[in-house]
């Protein structure tokens, strides 16, 4: 069954119009959460010139010829994009007897999680580059070459004179996904133009009461875990709506502050309990080496008091970070505050071209303590 709307309630119950191969339904609803997930960015989204031939696959659909209809999409493969995704799909390729050219990445840092980038390229000698993107495709019927050039990290525009051919029979793309809000949108859900996710608060309730969003439609995860995590929180408040206190005036902002690119939620309720767990989900704008946590609640008069420091060995815009607090910590503030700091600051420049930041621990990101 696909939901095709959300008409909201406006303090009534809400309809969910929803379409099967039995016809169209309406399912009246007092509470809603939206889990829609996330879609690929496609080639359209992307400013490549050159013919269009064959030979040119999402990894979605590259998964889809060889998990459900057997069969390879190539066998000289250039794939764009350092995400989870690519680095499994470089790996997948390898195994079912494909050569993977290389991964190309157009931001100075890898998208994926480091231990992808280990067991998927370096584990079978698939060369990373970055901070260059493929600017042309060359073919008649099918792809001959992609062109690849350097990117200028500050535009991320192609710089001239270091375009590249590198011959190959297929481009595979993964260049990101974009949460899912059609269906959010139907609804006049407010969206977050960072994330492209709901604005929600800690119940993860968006600006419509009773609708609630969750998982790769409220912000791309890396890792299903906090994904689940989150369907937890917007089930139980789902479940709970209109049992308990809602909605009022004095929700506190929660801002992303220096270094910080975003942070989820974006409000805390006025109805959260002193006991209440409050985790916020935040990503960094560059990598930070040693980095600190600065979680600060800002009162009405606008001093800024600390509220708790965490730290991890180092940060990644790719590795999501979270923070856990209590409803109490946050209470007394009109807004709470989320800043990072590392030794040596930010880096928002790109490293030595090739290089991957490793983390010192080997372990993968997520929490701070
Ligand atoms: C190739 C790949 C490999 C991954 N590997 C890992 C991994 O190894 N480890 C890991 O932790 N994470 C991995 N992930 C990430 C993980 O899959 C996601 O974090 C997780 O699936 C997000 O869960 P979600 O419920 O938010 O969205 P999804 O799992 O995408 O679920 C959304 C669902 O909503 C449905 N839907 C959307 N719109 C509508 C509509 N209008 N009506 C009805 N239904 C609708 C969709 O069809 C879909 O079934 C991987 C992701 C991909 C793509």
């Amino acid at each position: 069954m696909s939901v095709l709307a959300v008409r909201a309630g406006g303090g009534a119950s809400h309809e969910v119009i929803a379409v099967s191969e039995g016809g169209l339904r309406t399912i009246r609803a007092d509470s809603v959460v939206l889990a829609t997930g996330s879609r690929e960015r496609g080639l359209g989204a992307l400013n490549v010139s050159g013919t269009r031939p064959s030979g040119v696959f999402s990894a979605g659909s590259a998964q889809n010829f060889m998990n459900l209809q057997g069969c390879l999409p190539g066998k000289n493969v250039v794939i764009l994009g350092s995400g989870d995704i690519g680095l499994i799909m470089a790996r997948r390729l390898v195994s079912q007897g494909a050569r993977v050219l290389g991964v190309y990445e157009l931001m100075p840092y890898p998208s994926g999680l480091r231990r992808n980038i280990v067991q998927c390229l370096d584990d079978y000698g698939i060369p990373l580059h970055l901070g260059c993107t493929v600017t042309r495709l060359e073919g008649e019927g099918r792809l001959s070459a992609v062109f690849v050039s350097d990117v200028d990290p500050e535009t991320n525009e192609p710089i001239a004179g270091t375009e590249r051919r590198v011959a190959c029979d297929t481009l595979l793309l993964s260049v990101g996904l974009l949460p899912e809000n059609e269906v959010a949108k139907t609804a006049g859900i407010a969206l977050d133009p960072v994330t492209g996710g709901a604005l929600v608060d800690n119940d993860l309730e968006t600006d419509v009461a009773g609708l609630f969003a969750c998982g790769n439609a409220l912000h791309v995860h890396d890792l299903v875990d906090h994904a689940s995590a989150e369907g937890e929180i917007a089930g139980r408040a789902a479940a709970l709506f209109g049992m308990r206190p809602h909605g009022g005036d004095g929700a506190a902002s929660v801002l992303a502050g220096e270094n910080v690119r975003y942070v989820v939620p974006q409000r805390i309720s006025p109805n959260t309990d002193a006991d209440d767990t409050v985790t916020l989900s935040f990503r960094v704008t560059g990598t930070i080496h040693k980095p600190r946590f600065h979680v600060e609640g800002i009162d009405g008069a606008g001093e800024v008091h600390p509220i708790k420091t965490a730290k991890t060995m180092v940060a990644v815009p790719a590795e999501m970070v979270q923070v856990k607090l209590k409803g109490v910590d946050v209470a007394p503030y009109s807004a709470v505050r989320v800043r990072a700091e590392g030794v040596g600051g930010a880096e928002g420049a790109r490293p030595s071209p090739g290089s991957v930041p490793r983390k010192a621990n080997g372990s993968d990101g997520g929490g701070a303590e």
